[in-house]
């Protein structure tokens, strides 16, 4: 766990109880400086086609490398900079970097024939922020790659929370080929008709649902729940992605259930951007 958390000494001897003293408000008070000073950096994990186990692509997962504290993960940072606002220059740069990024695979033609995607991850705030559609078109047009090489995850709850005029957005990305995921999916409580209304391409399973598939034969409910949560996807043109796949238990019969795409453990853990070309 260290290791996939960046291996630094902090982290290794003791994450939990270093990061939970860290009061929120030094972390809050900190975060402007920290994007200033470049300490946050990405992981990108491999997304992979269950059919053939090829790579399709990479989630680009920020961390932040506190001098003090050690490598944070997002879940430490990410709601209080949502709280503040900075998540939109933090979730910017992120945009621009994995942008880039997913770029320079292309060029170097990592994942052949296919041209690698990458995921981004969009956080209520950046999807009510008016400059949305400009700025990604922006960074996108700066960088040289196809809209369908991006891909958007917004949570599930995000998503059913927002209103025609907050959805609008996403749909001008969506018509210009920007793939859209429901992140999460599954830990909402999603009105399952009103999924229809959502410019969504792909639904990205819950790790709830992975957890349940840990034992073959697995629970003939649990199976059956992820088994019709598929198909009303399929039904509604939506391509599956599951996440948190940590066995080769869970991936087989995640494939056997129809599922398109997977992320988890089991494939890779995230990395620096140099790992990627490994994971084909
Ligand atoms: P997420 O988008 O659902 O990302 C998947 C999380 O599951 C990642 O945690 C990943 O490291 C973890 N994961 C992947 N495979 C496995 C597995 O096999 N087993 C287990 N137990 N975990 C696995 P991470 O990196 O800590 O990110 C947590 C959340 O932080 C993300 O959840 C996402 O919601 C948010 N996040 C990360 N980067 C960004 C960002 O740039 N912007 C925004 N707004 N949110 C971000
Ligand atoms: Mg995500
Ligand atoms: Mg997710
Ligand atoms: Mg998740």
């Amino acid at each position: 766990r260290a290791k996939a958390e960046g291996g630094n000494r902090f982290a290794l001897a003791d994450p939990d109880s270093d990061a939970r003293a860290i009061s929120r408000h030094h972390l809050t008070h900190h975060l402007p400086a920290a994007l200033r000073g470049a300490e946050f950096f990405i992981e990108y994990q491999p997304l992979v086609k269950m059919r053939d186990g090829s790579l399709e692509g990479a989630e680009a997962l920020v961390r932040w490398s506190h001098p003090r504290h050690g490598v944070l993960g997002p879940d430490r940072f990410i709601p209080l900079a949502e709280h503040t606002g900075l998540i939109v220059p933090l979730g910017r740069w992120v945009l621009r970097e994995a942008v880039r990024q997913a770029c320079q695979w292309q060029v170097r033609g990592i994942g052949g024939a296919r041209p690698l995607k990458v995921n981004v991850n969009l956080s209520p705030r950046q999807l009510h922020h008016p400059e949305l559609v400009e700025d990604t078109i922006a960074v996108l047009e700066e960088a040289g790659l196809p809209p369908s090489s991006l891909c958007l995850e917004v949570t599930e709850t995000a998503m059913i929370r927002a209103d025609e005029n907050e959805l609008r957005p996403l749909r001008q990305l969506a018509d210009l080929g920007v793939g859209i995921a429901l992140d999460d999916f599954g830990t909402g409580y999603s009105n399952l008709a009103n999924l229809r209304r959502l410019p969504a391409s792909t639904l990205k399973l819950d790790r709830s649902f992975t957890q349940g598939l840990q034992r073959a034969p697995a629970d003939p409910v649990d199976l059956k729940i992820v088994e019709g949560i598929v198909s009303l996807a399929h039904t509604l043109e939506l391509s599956v992605t599951v996440e948190g796949v940590e066995t080769s238990t869970q991936a087989d019969q995640l494939r056997d259930l129809g599922c398109d795409s997977a992320q988890g453990w089991y494939y890779a853990r995230p990395g620096p951007p140099e790992r990627l070309p490994e994971a084909v």
